[in-house]
């Protein structure tokens, strides 16, 4: 069974338990981060130590850690992958870079003081390892009243709640909301951002906003679990729950950080559904990201990607999924603002 609800960023740091969703949700949300801090252990036994000074704290998983330490991968572990070694005779494609025209028309949607970062554990197309709806937006885990910005100059096309007028899959979705249609277009077409759940709303149809003027505070108004927001990019009709697009490649990279396309197929070039893909980069921290799980979540009209993460930071990545029972790598050098294209595909 799915929740329908749109969560709020599980703690990305220990932190006194939020608003206390049932102990249904709570539980398998832990089974799900059980599960990728695992995966997160058994990382950090495969990579060198040397080269992953981080690795032993992975930041989005802190209320799982004490499970998953108890399992810890067996020391014994194949000889460890060399890394950043590239293995080019290996893998003599080099990455494809989309330095041309990359969309980047979003600025941050959090104002000073708050957390102006993507929360990991629920992406775009995400269900949360199948414990919620698919996902259409990406959250900003934020406390209640924090300030909510334009991420571009535009005009307010909506601004109320959802219970007489409907923008997701039901009425009394995201709450109180706002939706700011950008001053420029894409290709001619009208670009979008969706703000949900908000507390308060500062701003009434129809009025101009310049980048990072106030429209609200962070709530957990409609189907939210706790206070976030949930941020969309809705490209040609706003009022479409169907228009989305991952806003992770709209928001321009933050400073010495770039974005990554994914796209992760089969040998027919057919999308594969729900599969992780683990990043290892130069930071030494382990990343994680999920293939879309619903074919109703649109990809990017330039990368066609089923994948996508932004601020990932400038220098070497190892990106690997397992399909069948192999492993399938993919090295490159992630390029600051840029978007990155990473193809995980057998035969490729
Ligand atoms: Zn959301």
């Amino acid at each position: 069974m799915l929740l329908s609800a749109c969560a709020s960023a599980p703690p990305q740091a220990p932190s006194p338990p939020g608003p206390d969703p049932t102990e249904f949700i709570a539980t398998r949300v832990a089974i799900a981060l059980t599960e990728s801090a695992a995966a997160e252990a058994e990382l950090t036994a495969r990579a060198p130590t040397a080269a992953a000074p981080a690795s032993a704290t992975p930041a989005p998983t802190a209320t799982a850690a004490p499970t998953a330490t108890e399992t810890p991968a067996p020391t014994a572990s194949p000889s460890p992958t060399p890394f950043p070694t590239l293995d080019l005779a290996r893998f003599p494609r080099p990455p494809e870079v989309f330095a041309g025209e990359p969309h980047f028309f979003f600025g941050r949607p959090i104002g000073a003081g708050g957390n102006v970062f993507v929360a990991s554990s629920y992406r775009y197309g995400s269900t949360l390892q199948n414990v919620l709806e698919t996902h259409h937006g990406v959250e900003f885990a934020n406390a209640l009243g924090v300030p909510v910005v334009a991420v571009a100059p535009g005009v307010v096309y909506y601004a109320g709640d959802d219970a007489g007028r409907q923008f997701g899959p039901q009425l009394n979705y995201y709450g109180n909301l706002v939706v700011l249609q950008l001053a420029q277009t894409w290709n001619g077409r009208p670009v979008f951002a969706l703000y949900g759940h908000l507390d308060a709303v500062a701003v009434v149809p129809g009025q101009a906003v310049a980048a990072g003027e106030l429209l609200g505070t962070v709530g957990a108004t409609g189907v939210a679990l706790g206070a976030h927001l949930h941020l969309e990019t809705r490209l040609d009709n706003a009022d479409s729950y169907w228009a989305t697009r991952n806003p992770e490649l709209w928001l321009a990279p933050a400073a010495g950080r770039g974005a990554v396309a994914v796209r992760v197929t089969n040998e027919q070039g057919q999308y594969l559904p729900g599969r992780r893909v683990t990043f290892l980069c130069s930071d030494g921290a382990p990343r994680f990201l999920d293939t879309y799980w619903d074919p109703g979540v649109t990809p990017d009209d330039v990368y066609g990607e089923n994948a996508a993460m932004t601020d990932v930071p400038a220098g070497y990545c190892r990106f690997e999924t397992i399909l069948a029972g192999e492993t399938l790598v993919h090295e490159a050098t992630i390029q600051a603002g840029t978007v990155n294209f990473v193809w995980l595909s057998p035969g490729r």
